[in-house]
């Protein structure tokens, strides 16, 4: 069975639509039971978050106007694609009816002058629940039997809205009771990506960019062979090609290194995709709509001889929307318990450490966190270290927002000499300034801090350092 999933620019048009169901049609030769995923059309998350804070602060216009533009979008699609008057006549109900129940949620939203994360999970879901019904029907035109399916029926998760966690036992059951007759029968069910909801039917999201989770998650409950992620560029390339455009595709990737890029900000995969496909030892592939013939990246658990000759250094990202917290002091030297009970704080604020580097002298801890939970995190630690700080043993508790973390992925750079210095070699000649550097004890990556007015310098100039854009020529 082949899980695909197709993000937001594979559905952002008519003619990406049309390619969608060619892609659809080609995998049902190489396997009769396929299962499709859709994020919404490109830009109507956006749209639609954008509309809800809008109404919170009392601005009812906007959410009128999506209204009309979402039918508008849709209906262009339909109008386009689906032969079948009746069956247009059905979706252009659909799409309706969906929007007005959009414009009523918005309406509250704007009474109460207030958007809970609960509310917005609700709204942010509607652009998958347009997208599903609109590719079912344009497959069902092109000769492929398709049943759209809305996965706040199979998808359960814990009620965290906003980021809600799968939880499998639950979501095994409903998946293998309601897909597996369809697929049975030959039928191709068209998942909604993104969104679930809980065992009481409330509606939650995964968190931005999770199509690609709910797409992981569907091909680990239904043990499919193969999860393919169908998005607009040749797979998993050495760095953002918006930022790098001499990067290349890397062909072969090992679990460990997809989570560090995805982890660090190569927004190509949700960080969590990999780990229900890894549980399950399910071959995960990134592969282009617009360029369907090319290769693209495999997602291996263990490299081949190919990915390996790779070269030690695959990749560079940067993940922006960070702080960098620095809890420092001369008295801290010798204090006991003062890492420990910073990094408690942190874990009572809830915020994940993306890096964490401490100074030997112990004269200072330094870490970042993303920066929506920062003013949280120096709250706590301000708190937890009043005495410290008062006997000045700690100095300050500080943040600073305006850098970033560069990631150098690869995991044959464990046991290779000499990376380090070539990354900080690059780095001097182009005068970026490293504020604070990082090695995992697992080594498949270095993360350094760096101003973000450097960032793209940074990635620039370690990707041609390691002649990345030459990436596989040797071969
Ligand atoms: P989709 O809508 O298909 O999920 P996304 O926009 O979420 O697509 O992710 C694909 C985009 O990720 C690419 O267009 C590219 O700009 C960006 N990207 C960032 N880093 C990388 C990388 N290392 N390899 C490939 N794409 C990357
Ligand atoms: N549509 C959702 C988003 O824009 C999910 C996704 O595209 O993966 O975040
Ligand atoms: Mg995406």
């Amino acid at each position: 069975m082949l899980v695909l999933k197709f993000g937001g620019t594979s559905v952002g048009s008519a003619d990406a639509f049309s390619q969608v169901a060619h892609i659809v049609a080609q995998a049902r030769t190489r396997d009769p039971q396929v299962v499709v995923v859709t994020s919404a059309m490109s830009g109507v998350t956006n749209t639609l978050i954008a509309a809800a804070q809008a109404a919170a602060g009392g601005q009812e216009e906007g959410y009128r106007e999506a209204r009309v533009a979402l039918l508008v979008k849709h209906q262009v699609v339909a109008g386009q694609l689906v032969a079948d008057g009746v069956e247009r006549a059905a979706l252009g109900r659909l799409f309706d009816e969906r929007l007005r129940s959009f414009e009523r949620l918005c309406r509250s939203i704007a009474v109460l002058g207030e958007l809970t994360n609960r509310g917005l999970d609700v709204v942010s879901g509607l652009g998958e629940r347009l997208a599903a019904p609109l590719l079912a029907a344009v497959l069902r035109s092109q000769g492929v039997h398709a049943e759209a399916i809305d996965a706040t029926e199979v998808l359960v998760t814990d009620n965290s809205f906003g980021a809600a966690s799968p939880l499998l036992a639950e979501t095994r059951m409903h998946c293998q009771e309601r897909l597996r007759p369809l697929l049975e029968g030959g039928v191709v069910p068209v998942l909604t990506g993104f969104i679930g909801a809980t065992a009481q039917g409330i509606p939650t999201t995964l968190g931005r960019g999770g199509s690609d989770y709910s797409a992981a998650i569907f091909g680990a409950v239904l043990d499919a062979d193969e999860v393919q992620i169908w998005t607009d560029v040749n797979g998993v390339l050495t760095a953002d090609p918006r930022i790098v455009p001499e990067a290349r595709t890397l062909p072969e990737l090992s679990y460990s290194e997809a989570a560090e890029l995805s982890y660090f900000g190569a927004k190509v995969l949700h960080p969590k995709t990999i780990l229900p496909a890894i549980e399950r030892g399910i071959r995960l592939r990134v592969l282009n709509t617009f360029n369907p013939e090319h290769p693209g990246t495999c997602i291996v658990k263990e490299l081949t001889e190919t990915g390996r000759k790779l070269g030690a250094v695959k990749a560079i990202t940067a993940i922006k929307n960070l702080t960098l917290v620095n809890v420092a002091g001369k008295g801290m030297m010798g204090v006991p318990g003062i890492a420990a009970r910073t990094f408690a704080a942190v874990a009572r604020a809830g915020a994940n450490v993306l890096m964490i580097s401490q100074s030997s002298s112990e004269q200072s801890i330094t870490f970042v966190v993303p920066q929506s939970d920062a003013p949280t995190v120096l709250d706590d630690l301000r708190h937890d270290l009043a005495r410290e700080l008062a006997q000045h043993w700690v100095d300050a508790v500080t943040g600073r927002d305006d850098i970033v973390i560069v990631a150098v992925v690869g995991a044959e750079m464990a046991g290779t000499p000499g990376i380090a210095a070539r990354v900080f070699g690059a780095l001097g000649e182009a005068h970026v300034n490293v504020i604070a550097i990082a090695q995992g004890s697992s080594e498949v990556n270095i993360s350094l801090v760096v101003l973000v007015g450097d960032a793209d310098t940074a990635v620039r100039r370690i990707h041609a350092a390691f002649a990345l854009d030459k990436l596989g020529e040797n071969l």
